[in-house]
């Protein structure tokens, strides 16, 4: 029989589907499909985040290369450009009318498309940040390969990033996150990751720091330490465990190998972790990937870092975490339609299978 999971830190129900259930060993990919990813050359002419390509690119944000090299050059091993398609900008008039003149091209735009007699459609100017963070400068790189020093100063990188951006008043929410494969959202095969800064907080975010706000608020307590606690009690879905972090796949894992990275010690935001552990959580990514390619066949998937908005940086309520999901199953009817997700694995099972890849 199917069972119904509550998430303690969202309250969103999942249905665990033993009927329709299947093995950990039945997710991985063909050889055939395995193969396609594998016979890339280390550099491709037309390729923009290939090292001697910087000039395809828009200038560089930031970069760690070489002493003595130069910007938008060679010499790089980590790049950050803006997004060349941007969902959002800094300036949002240039998206507009691309002419600075007509600064209040945002304004006028909504005025025109929605009469203002009607306040029930509200529009923003879509201010905001967007950049792509080339992982590496060779082409047929990726990240469950990387070097572990490759991997640790990806992530150093993402906390430059996000400390930079938060900077920016406008800026509410600042999200990291990782796309790998057409399933997951891009065809780009260069490894590459993106940040966003949002000038509002998205909903699904607003209900899971308003459940994190209540609990704490009614037990004083920061509802993913006691979830962490929970998942130590029981001990059958963690992967792996460290001084410092904790990887497991949750009691109410909404898809298959759904995995989730975070500290132990209370802490609401990313950048608030010690230069040693950021590193270790880039080895550790690296580490819960590599386990990934070899059990399910270089599987596309997506990343993100989720932290507390900017404004509650330094709040009790919230706990960051890094959540890994493979994407392994489609969202359906039933999904789209409700929001409740339908996990055709169990992750007792998946955990247990898991363990045999890390290496
Ligand atoms: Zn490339
Ligand atoms: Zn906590």
């Amino acid at each position: 029989m199917s069972e119904l999971r509550q998430n303690p830190t969202t309250r969103e129900w999942v249905i665990i589907s033993t009927e329709r259930r299947r093995r950990p060993h039945e997710f991985e990919k063909s050889s055939k499909e395995k193969e396609e990813r594998s016979n890339l050359p280390e550099y491709m002419e037309d390729c923009p985040f290939c090292s001697g390509n910087e000039s395809f690119a828009p200038h560089e944000i930031q970069s760690y290369r070489t002493p003595g090299t130069g910007q938008n050059s060679k010499g790089w091993w980590i790049r950050v450009i803006p997004n060349k398609f941007a969902a959002l900008s800094p300036e949002p008039e240039r998206q507009t009318s691309g002419s600075a003149s007509k600064a209040n091209a945002f304004t006028t735009m909504a005025d025109y498309f929605y009469p203002r007699a009607t306040d029930i459609f509200r529009v923003k100017p879509g201010i905001g940040a967007h950049e792509v963070v080339i992982d590496t400068p060779k082409h047929n790189e990726v990240l469950p390969f990387f070097s572990d020093k490759q991997a640790q100063e990806l992530f150093l990188m993402y906390r430059d990033r996000y400390l930079d951006l938060h900077k920016d008043s406008r800026f509410k929410y600042i999200i990291i996150f990782k796309n790998y494969g057409p399933n997951a959202g891009t065809s780009i095969v260069h490894s590459h990751s993106q940040i966003i800064a949002t000038p509002v907080i998205p909903l699904t975010l607003r209900n899971n720091i308003s459940q994190a706000r209540f609990y704490y608020d009614e037990a004083g307590r920061c509802i993913f330490c006691d979830m962490i606690q929970a998942e130590i009690v029981d001990g059958r879905r963690i992967i792996l465990q460290t001084d410092d972090f904790i990887v497991f796949h949750p009691f109410a894992s909404e898809s298959p190998f759904e995995t989730w990275i975070m500290p132990l010690k209370h802490e609401t935001c990313f950048s608030n972790a010690s230069l040693d552990n950021i590193k270790e959580l880039g080895v550790i990514v690296k580490k819960i990937l590599n386990a990934m390619y070899n059990a399910l066949g270089d599987p596309d998937y997506n990343y993100v870092i989720n932290n507390a908005p900017v404004a509650d940086e330094n709040e009790d309520y919230y706990h960051w975490s890094l959540r890994i999901i493979p994407r392994l199953t489609m969202k359906a009817g039933f999904e789209i339609g409700t929001g409740m997700s339908i996990n055709t694995a169990i992750p007792e099972e998946t955990a247990d299978f898991m363990k045999n890849f890390i290496k």
